[in-house]
């Protein structure tokens, strides 16, 4: 479970980015937080990396305080917790298999478990026949499922989307969309866009940010800023 409490940030030299921001969402709610650039979704999603800290108010991962600095073990977050961009930042000079693989080697996973983990990601994605290729050989939506992938193996129980159909054409838009249908009842989903049309058709939450407030909160919502 998600709980802010009061979250105001204040970045170095900047105005408020989010002004005393309540909300909750329960485990494995599917919930897309839309609003004009700038309004502070990007911010939402790096407190909860705890990329950054709240100048007031509390954030709270599964009854741990991980704002304040109470909370000492980043790892255990980091590894609840996977992450799509926009910009898909994948590694160019890895293949699929070795980017998707990469933080389960390092969490220290064994070899058998990180191949059949891997393996599941890339069929679940769509793209287990380019398992050997490299960046530079496959499409905008191809990239954007191997992050996918890399985000969700090694027992992750959140995922967060930062503008993930940003770089997509719309066909491809819907195919990548087809694959969060597929993961969202497996985990938490917190889903940044300003896509109007995915957020119309799949009638999940919908949490509006405006100038760093909340100014709507609807289950099965619209896009309406
Ligand atoms: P969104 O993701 O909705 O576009 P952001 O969370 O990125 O919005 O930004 C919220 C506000 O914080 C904006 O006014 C933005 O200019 C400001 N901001 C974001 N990152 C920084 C930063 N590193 N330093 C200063 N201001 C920032």
């Amino acid at each position: 479970m998600i709980i802010f409490q009061n979250v105001t940030v204040k970045y170095p030299y900047g105005n408020l980015a989010l002004n005393d921001v309540s909300f909750e969402i329960a485990d494995n709610e599917f919930v897309y937080l839309v609003g004009p650039s700038g309004a502070g979704k990007t911010t939402i999603l790096r407190l909860l990396l705890r990329e950054i800290t709240p100048a007031s108010g509390q954030v709270t991962l599964d009854n741990e305080e991980i704002s304040s600095k109470k909370f000492h073990d980043l790892t255990t977050l980091r590894q609840k917790i996977g992450i799509v961009f926009q910009d898909f930042r994948v590694l160019n000079d890895k293949n699929v298999y070795e980017n998707v693989a990469l933080s389960m080697r390092i969490k220290g996973y064994a070899a058998s478990e990180i191949k059949s983990q891997v393996v599941e990601a890339l069929e679940l994605t769509g793209i287990e026949d380019k398992i050997f290729m490299f960046p530079s050989q496959l499409s905008a939506g191809e990239l954007q499922r191997v992050a996918i992938a890399r985000a969700i193996v090694g027992e992750r129980s959140i995922l967060l989307a930062d503008e993930p159909t940003g770089n997509l054409d719309p066909k491809t838009t819907w195919d990548v969309m087809k694959i969060f249908k597929k993961l969202e009842k497996k985990r938490t989903i917190l889903f940044a866009t300003h896509n109007t049309d995915i957020v119309n058709s799949m009638q999940r939450r919908v949490i509006v940010v405006k100038n760093g407030a909340i100014v709507k909160d609807q289950r099965k919502g619209k896009y309406e800023l």
